[in-house]
C-alpha cells in the first residue's frame, strides 16, 4: 500500500478553527452535547472542544457499518449509545467521514426517539457521490472525491489512525 498526503496538517488545522468558530458563533450560550462518532472522530473532536468556548459535554457513541474492508456493508448496528441524557439538549454530531450516509442517517433516527432540542451534523470530509440517503451537514470541513482516506483518525484495518495528514491510500 502507498500513502499519498491528500490534506496536510495545516489545511485540517484551519478547516477546524473555522468549524469552531462556526459552531461557537450558533451554540453560544447553549448547554451543547457534543457526540464523537468511535473510533474515527477521536482526533478531529479533540481537536475541535479545544476551540470551544462553550459550556459543552462530550459524549461518544460506537456505530460499525465498515469491517476492514473499504467498502461499507450498508447495514449498521450501534455497539455504543449516548450514556448522558440526551432529551431536550442540543446535541452536535461530530463525524470524521460522511460517505453512504447510512451511519449518520441511523444515530439521528435513534436520536429523535430520545427527544433531543436539536440535532446538527459536524464532519470534516464529505463524499457526495457516494450518498445513499439525503443528510444536510451543517458544519463541513471538506467534499472529497470517491477515494479511500486514511490518517487523521480514520484507518484502514485498524491502522494509520495516528497520522496527522490525511491519506489517500492507494494499492502499489
Ligand atoms: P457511511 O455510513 O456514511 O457510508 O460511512 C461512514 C463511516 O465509514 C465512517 O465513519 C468511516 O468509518 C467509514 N468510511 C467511509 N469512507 C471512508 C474512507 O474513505 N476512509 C476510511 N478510513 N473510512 C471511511
Amino acid at each position: 500500500m502507498k500513502l499519498e498526503v491528500f490534506l496536510d496538517q495545516h489545511q485540517i488545522s484551519q478547516a477546524v478553527e473555522r468549524l469552531a468558530g462556526e459552531i461557537q458563533r450558533d451554540y453560544e450560550g447553549m448547554d451543547l452535547l457534543m457526540l464523537g462518532v468511535l473510533k474515527g472522530s477521536f482526533i478531529f473532536m479533540a481537536d475541535l472542544v479545544r476551540h470551544l468556548r462553550l459550556p459543552l459535554e462530550m459524549d461518544f457513541v460506537r456505530l460499525s457499518s465498515y469491517g476492514d474492508a473499504t467498502e461499507s456493508s450498508g447495514r449498521v448496528s450501534m455497539t455504543q449509545g449516548p450514556s448522558g441524557e440526551v432529551k431536550g439538549r442540543p446535541v452536535l454530531i461530530v463525524e470524521d467521514i460522511v460517505d453512504s450516509g447510512l451511519t449518520v442517517d441511523f444515530l439521528m433516527k435513534h436520536l429523535a426517539r430520545q427527544g433531543p432540542a436539536s440535532v446538527r451534523i459536524c464532519a470534516l470530509l464529505d463524499k457526495p457521490s457516494r450518498r445513499q440517503v439525503p443528510l444536510s451537514i451543517h458544519y463541513l470541513g471538506f467534499q472529497i472525491p470517491d477515494l479511500f482516506v486514511v490518517g487523521y483518525g480514520l484507518d484502514y484495518g485498524e491502522k494509520y489512525r495516528h497520522l496527522p495528514d490525511i491519506c489517500v491510500l492507494k494499492q502499489e
